[in-house]
């Protein structure tokens, strides 16, 4: 599904990604760890031309990213991303926040959309709170909004750059309970986390970054037992 061949990204002379060489395929779930400044947010930028890339390339379904226009557009709503900071907007209902893009985007009726939307409230357990403001709803609420957001465009693949780190720790469990709802009902995930829970209940595989570089790439069970390189043993005995 997405392919990414010797990709380099430079930010001036600071080179943020080097040599990175990524598959990941339909209904597969990637997670993706490694110290701060690493590159991880850079990669998924990328991959939805938030960041353009210095050389390399990178394909969804085999054709390269749009570069303007209506087909970025339409890349932004087939590749859902959930930040850390939850980005609703915040004048607008939870309900207007979730249809908004499938309206203007998409080209749905209201009421269709609406349809959908409840049933993606549902889904991540805030249907009730439809009418409310943003300001209304918990961290963790918030979050799961913005993950119906970004679910309601129908989107062919979700990247999610620490979407816990924000939260209270009571909230992180009610939002990763939902992205492994995701990954089980089969959507293909690139998750920046160092939940490790998540990582071994979800993950099809763990990726390593290091200095913008994929250091190391292994199922999560053998990562977190018997992680291979230096920087990867020397970043796991440091978290918790
Ligand atoms: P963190 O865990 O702190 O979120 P990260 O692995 O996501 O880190 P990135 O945000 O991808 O790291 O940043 C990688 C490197 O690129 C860092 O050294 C950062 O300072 C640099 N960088 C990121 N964005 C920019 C930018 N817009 N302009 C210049 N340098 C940048
Ligand atoms: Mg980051």
């Amino acid at each position: 599904l997405v392919v990414m061949s010797d990709v380099q990204k430079h930010y001036g002379d600071f080179q943020a990604l080097k040599d990175i060489d990524l598959t990941v395929s339909r209904g597969e779930v990637v997670v993706v760890i490694g110290p701060s400044g690493s590159g991880k947010s850079t990669l998924c930028r990328t991959i939805n031309r938030l960041e353009t890339i210095t050389s390399g390339v990178i394909t969804i379904d085999g054709k390269e990213l749009p570069k303007e226009g209506k087909g970025l557009a339409q890349l932004r709503a087939d590749v859902g991303m959930v930040f850390q900071s939850f980005n609703l907007f915040a004048h607008l209902t939870i309900l207007e926040n979730v249809t908004l893009g499938p309206i203007k985007v998409r080209g749905m009726k209201k009421a269709d959309a609406e349809r959908e939307a409840r049933v993606l409230l549902e889904r991540v357990g805030i249907v009730a709170q439809a009418d409310k403001l943003p300001a209304q709803l918990s961290g963790g609420q918030q979050q799961r909004v913005a993950i119906a957001r970004a679910l309601a465009m129908k989107p062919k693949l979700m990247l999610f750059d620490e979407p816990t780190s924000a939260l209270d720790p009571e909230m992180i469990n009610e939002v990763l309970d939902v992205m492994v709802g995701l990954a089980r009902d089969g959507m293909t995930m690139i998750v920046v986390t160092h939940e490790m829970g998540f990582a071994r209940k979800a993950a099809d595989r763990v990726i390593f970054m290091a200095d913008g570089q994929i250091v190391e790439e292994a199922a999560p069970e053998q990562f977190f037992t018997r992680p291979e390189s230096a920087r990867a043993k020397d970043f796991l005995s440091k978290l918790i």
